[in-house]
């Protein structure tokens, strides 16, 4: 997002070179450059045995079954995002995180991290921001996340990982 007025204080911002990123918004009364960043949140496969943990929520995918997801918020890591996101939507507890690389969603500057990891402990109870959370089989699962193709392209990196031979 290009600022255009302080966060803070509401004053409109004045470009400043800042060296190496060029031209920033910069607010003068505060002393803060205001950078482009983009917004980290995480997308997490979670895996038993051979069965991955999808959910269902249709304000994301209207016919499409996804990955769990959420936003870094400030004074968390990215592991405890991932840990959190798991249990708060599906009751579960999760270890073994393996980090799997990054995606992007441009228009609504989305910096994706993602992660697979492995089932520890607890019984599905999902959260009231879910419609539906199940396990479903591996090699379905590209099929059912029909609208999903950042967790389609994560499922694929853990098809890899996990060394699973086939078309798909
Ligand atoms: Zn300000």
């Amino acid at each position: 997002m290009k600022y255009k007025f302080c966060p803070k204080c509401g004053a409109k911002l004045k470009m400043r070179n800042s060296f190496d990123e060029g031209e920033v918004p910069y607010c003068e009364v505060d002393n803060i450059m205001y950078f482009d960043l983009p917004k980290p949140c995480v997308v997490v496969a979670v895996i038993r045995d051979h069965e991955i943990l999808l959910m269902k929520q249709s304000y994301i995918y209207k016919d499409s079954k996804v990955l769990v997801s959420g936003y870094v918020t400030v004074g968390e890591n990215v592991e405890e995002t991932v840990i959190r996101e798991v249990k708060e939507e599906t009751g579960i507890t999760i270890s073994n995180l393996k980090y799997l690389g990054s995606d992007v969603i441009p228009p609504a500057e989305l910096l994706m991290l993602t992660f697979m990891a492995e089932y520890v402990e607890g019984e599905l109870a999902k959260s009231d921001e879910v419609e539906w959370v199940d396990w479903s089989n591996l090699e379905d699962a590209l099929d059912e996340m029909k609208e999903d193709e950042v967790g389609k392209r994560v499922v694929r990196k853990v098809l890899k990982e996990i060394g699973y031979i086939g078309d798909k």
